[in-house]
């Protein structure tokens, strides 16, 4: 109950009053118990605007910027997404709330069963989790409608692109390990992509054979 209260406020404060207005993005964030995501201890903490350890070293993402980059997804229902960095599985679970079926692939065992079990356990079946180097994409189950990447980029990888199909996007925070820009790729019909900068963000490394040596 006492959480309800704080998604709500989370919900006004954090999201609305920054701009973020896509409904169906506000209502999956109004929905999903951010609490579950985060060890017992932090629970207290989860709808706080900043984001929390979730174990090796990696963090479950700001509230806003997780509303921030559904939302640049522009997605409208029944899509087919990609995400690259599982983590907690707070983002997967947004995603399985406003589209289709969410593909998402963690490198890390660990972070990767603890985000199915919990995913599991609040009803999202339409979640597919695989162990591996997400820079590659996920070729058995392209193209998407959609691509988003939890984790910072030195550069696009190139996989991503080719993955998305006609008329989709790619959101990726790009830049250097300690900030980077984030960033919104457009593919027209033609297949041409256009780029745009959203907003400066920090997140963990994107380790892999396209990213950041591990
Ligand atoms: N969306 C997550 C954010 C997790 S942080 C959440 O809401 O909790 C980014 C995650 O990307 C980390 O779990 C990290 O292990 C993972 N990661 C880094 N490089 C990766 C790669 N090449 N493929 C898949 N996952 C990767």
């Amino acid at each position: 109950m006492e959480f309800a209260i704080a998604r709500e406020r989370m919900v006004a404060d954090q999201l609305r009053a920054r701009g973020i207005t896509d409904a169906r993005v506000l209502t999956a964030m109004g929905r999903v118990p951010r609490h579950r995501f985060v060890e017992e201890a932090l629970a207290a903490r989860a709808y706080g605007d900043y984001p929390l350890p979730i174990g090796e070293k990696q963090t479950i993402s700001q509230p806003y910027m997780v509303a921030l980059m559904t939302q640049a997804l522009e997605l409208v229902g029944g899509e087919r997404v990609l995400e690259v960095g599982t983590g907690s599985g707070y983002q997967t679970a947004i995603l399985a709330e406003v589209a289709g079926k969410v593909y998402s692939i963690e490198r890390i065992r660990g972070l990767a069963d603890r985000a199915r079990a919990i995913l599991e356990e609040l009803g999202y079946y339409n979640v597919l989790i695989h162990v591996g180097d997400g820079t590659l994409g996920w070729r058995e189950e392209a193209p998407f409608d959609a691509v988003l990447v939890t984790a910072a980029a030195p550069e696009v990888p190139s996989p991503l692109v080719e993955q998305v199909k006609p008329g989709g996007r790619l959101v990726i925070p790009v830049g250097g390990s300690t900030a980077q820009i984030l960033k919104c790729l457009v593919k027209g019909p033609d297949g041409t992509v256009r780029e745009s900068e959203l907003v400066g963000c920090v997140f963990v490394k994107l380790v892999g054979e396209q990213g950041w040596q591990g």
